[in-house]
Parts: C-alpha cells; sequence; structure tokens
C-alpha cells in the first residue's frame, strides 16, 4: 500500500463505535470552537515521508487534530511541540495550522489510535483495533531509525508493534533502547497539557530527547 491509499483508507475507518461516535459528538462542544468545522474523522500522520524519526503520540485531541485534522494542531499539545520541533531544527516554522506550508524535515509526527477518545483514554481493545493502521503506516516510513514515543501507552503500542516484551522496556522519560539493525526506541513524558503545565514536562526536558533522537537519526 502506499501513503494515498492508506491515507484514504485510513480516513474512513469506523471500527470502534465508541471512538467513531465521540469524534462527531464533541464537534462544537467547546465554545472557543463553535460553529467551526472539524475534521472528526481518522488523523493520518503528518511530516516527511522520507522521516528518519518518527514521534508517536497517543491519540487526537477531541478539539484538536480532531478538529484541524493535522497531528497535534489546535490545541495545548502542538502549542507545546511545533516551536520545540523548530528550535531542534526539525521544521520549517515554529507553528502549525492546517493549509498552511509548514515542513517537517526527516520527522513524521503519528500516534497509537488515530481517532480522538473520551477523556483522552483509549481501551485496550481500541488499542488493538489501531495497531493494523500503525503497521501500516510505521511500515511506509522505510527510512526510519528512530522512535520517539510520547508516553507510556505510546511506547507499550510501539513494543507491540515491534514484537517486545513490556517488562523488559520500562517506561520513564529519557528511556534510550536499541532496536535491531541499528535502529532506536526513545521515550518521553507525553507533550499533553496535563504534563507540560505542571511542570512534570518542561521544554528543557524535551528538547533534550528530540536533539538526542535528532543526532540518533543522523538528521
Ligand atoms: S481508532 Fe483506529 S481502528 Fe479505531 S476507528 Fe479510528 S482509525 Fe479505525
Amino acid at each position: 500500500m502506499e501513503m494515498p491509499e492508506f491515507r484514504e483508507k485510513l480516513t474512513a475507518c469506523r471500527l470502534c463505535p465508541r471512538l467513531v461516535a465521540w469524534r462527531e459528538e464533541v464537534v462544537g462542544k467547546k465554545r472557543a470552537h463553535r460553529g467551526e468545522a472539524y475534521w472528526a474523522r481518522p488523523v493520518p500522520g503528518f511530516g516527511d515521508p522520507e522521516a528518519r524519526l518518527v514521534l508517536f503520540g497517543l491519540a487526537p485531541g477531541a478539539h484538536g487534530s480532531n478538529r484541524t485534522g493535522r497531528p497535534f494542531t489546535g490545541d495545548a499539545s502542538g502549542a507545546f511541540l511545533y516551536p520545540l520541533l523548530y528550535e531542534a531544527g526539525l521544521s520549517s516554522r515554529p507553528e502549525s495550522h492546517p493549509g498552511d506550508d509548514l515542513r517537517l524535515y526527516g520527522v513524521y509526527l503519528t500516534a497509537a489510535v488515530r481517532c480522538a477518545p473520551p477523556g483522552n483514554r483509549p481501551t485496550r481493545e481500541e488499542l488493538r483495533a489501531c495497531s493494523r493502521w500503525t503497521a501500516v503506516e510505521l511500515g511506509l516510513l522505510e527510512e526510519a531509525r528512530v522512535y520517539l514515543a510520547l508516553g507510556r501507552v505510546a511506547l507499550e503500542a510501539l513494543l507491540e508493534h515491534f514484537g517486545l516484551r513490556k517488562s523488559t522496556y520500562p517506561f520513564f522519560h529519557g528511556a534510550h533502547y536499541p532496536l535491531p539493525g541499528g535502529r532506536h526506541l526513545l521515550a518521553s513524558y507525553h507533550v499533553s497539557r496535563q504534563n507540560t503545565q505542571t511542570g512534570r514536562l518542561t521544554r528543557e526536558m524535551f528538547l533534550e530527547v528530540l536533539l538526542k533522537a535528532k543526532a540518533l537519526a543522523g538528521l
């Protein structure tokens, strides 16, 4: 499957009834975005198809990428992440807005689950269902050398993708595990508002992991 076919098939996916309902139910429920058109479908990854570095998140935010259709775009997670990608020299501009000409350099962004879940918590079944799209999407990124998981759930989804045991590769911020074939698996706290506004994840902490991932990827 090529990337355009993947995107077409993915955006038609309705495998998870709870998420299909939720991604449409939340439309217009936030005052700041009332009256706006929402994407309200599965959110495909965004970035460089020749990426050497893949950032792997949890799931779309109800009023973030579920609204804009681009990962980490339109909410607090993206307001934290995109300026740091730019600061690390990995993008053409420090912000992301749907329809802009933002380019990521050697980087691709995606997530373990591609439809917005209630409370940002996908169930085990929903994670399992969406792993089929992870297999296709990561399989298309043939140049990828470094996978940076944002949060524990994302790390566990990547471990499952690579057929590795959770107990051997525990989650902690700054974790670094070599993979076969000269590839690397890294982990960071997720860039969610709960982490960035409480100081659990600072700009400096994330930039340090991002620059390490960049160096390992040879970018
Ligand atoms: S979360 Fe994934 S598997 Fe479930 S409906 Fe959305 S795209 Fe399909």
